[in-house]
């Protein structure tokens, strides 16, 4: 039976890498049926709205959407069009794993890295509330709202996505020696969940400590799970070790939900153009394939693109290459034997 998904192309470089894209998932053996719906600044023009409650409804009935990046456009009303996609389905876990590429050099080539950021995605130190204190803004003060509901589910997901990807450990990050109320929830709801895993290995670390561990011996971690504001700055570290943000996948999960994407965004500077690599989006469709269970065509699709990454010789331009994003997709379409 086909599996129906929502597909935005989204904006800027967005249609480009999407249906790149559409174009390798094509090339493989699975039934799914995309459903297209408009979100971001060409919704906003075509619509009068950056978010149509046909794309929430979409998004509703299938459960699954693979989305490119949105610009929110100026005096939409909202902050951001992905931030009101996250609150209006309760995508409360944001997952980022960082994967080294083969042949990719890093500063951490020969490790092999394979780590995951889950990150709790809607509390935290990100609710904003916040105000400044007169008179002369002399003083301002921010609300970090930790809830054992909230502490519980994120914890529970990484020790289900840990089982599920057949990964070893969980580490904890927090900063319960300081933040003893917040983050001392946190830890305390994070034992607690730790304690129903006998089969998955559990540490804890303080989040100065794990920066300083995560650029010194990286490759001692798995999956790693934390509140918002510190999972925001670890993903970007860990992205980081295997070669940056371009190369990049992230999915946002709820109860009902989940929405595969790129983490960069629309790259204005190069759209239209034909230069922008699809890499990260393709990664985040590989996510979104194993999220339905498509485990070995998602693998197919994951090597495929690696080895071309890896070859160094079709790659688009922010990867040092001249290919254009069509040829980078033939040649990854060639490495599928398709
Ligand atoms: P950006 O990620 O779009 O671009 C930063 C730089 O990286 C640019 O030089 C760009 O050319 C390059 N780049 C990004 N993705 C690339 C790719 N796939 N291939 C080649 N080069 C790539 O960040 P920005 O300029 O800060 O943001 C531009 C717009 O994107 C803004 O409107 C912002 O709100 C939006 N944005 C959306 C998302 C999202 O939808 N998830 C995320 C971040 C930013």
């Amino acid at each position: 039976m086909s599996k129906r998904v929502t597909l935005i192309r989204g904006d800027g470089i967005g249609p480009e890498i999407m249906e790149a894209t559409l174009r390798v998932i094509g090339a493989l053996d699975v039934d799914i049926e995309w459903d297209e719906q408009q979100a971001g600044a060409g919704a906003f023009e075509k619509l009068g709205t950056p978010l149509p409650e046909e794309t929430l409804a979409s998004i509703a009935e299938t459960g699954v959407a693979l989305k490119g990046p949105l610009e929110t456009p100026i005096g939409a009303g909202f902050r951001s069009v992905n931030v009101a996609i996250r609150k209006h389905f309760d995508l409360y876990g944001n997952v980022r794993p960082s994967r080294a590429i083969p042949g990719v050099n890093t500063r951490f080539s020969d490790l092999d890295l394979d780590l995951v950021v889950i990150r709790e995605n809607t509390e935290g130190a990100y609710i904003g509330i916040e105000h400044t204190i007169p008179p002369n803004r002399s003083a301002a003060e921010s609300i970090i709202l930790v809830t054992r509901h909230g502490s519980e589910r994120i914890c529970k997901f990484a020790f289900e996505y840990a089982r599920r990807h057949n990964r070893d450990k969980v580490t904890l990050i927090h900063k319960a020696n300081i933040l003893k109320e917040t983050s001392g929830l946190f830890l305390e709801v994070g034992r607690q969940v730790a304690n129903r895993y006998d089969d998955i290995e559990y540490d804890e670390v303080i989040v100065d400590a794990m920066c300083m561990k995560l650029v010194t011996n990286p490759e001692q971690y798995d999956v790693i799970v934390s509140t918002n504001l510190f999972g925001d700055i670890l993903s970007d570290l860990t992205s980081g070790l295997v070669g940056g943000l371009g190369v990049t996948p992230g999915a946002n999960i709820g109860e009902n939900c989940a929405m595969f994407e790129a983490v960069h965004g629309t790259a204005p500077d190069i759209a239209g153009q034909g230069k922008a690599n699809p890499t990260a989006i393709m990664m985040a469709a590989v996510m979104m394939l194993e999220h339905l269970d498509y485990d070995a065509e998602a693998q197919r699709m994951r090597e495929a693109t690696h080895k071309v990454v890896g070859r160094g010789e079709e790659v688009t331009g922010d990867l040092g290459g001249s290919a254009s994003t069509e040829e980078f997709t033939d040649a990854v379409l060639r490495e599928l034997g398709a």
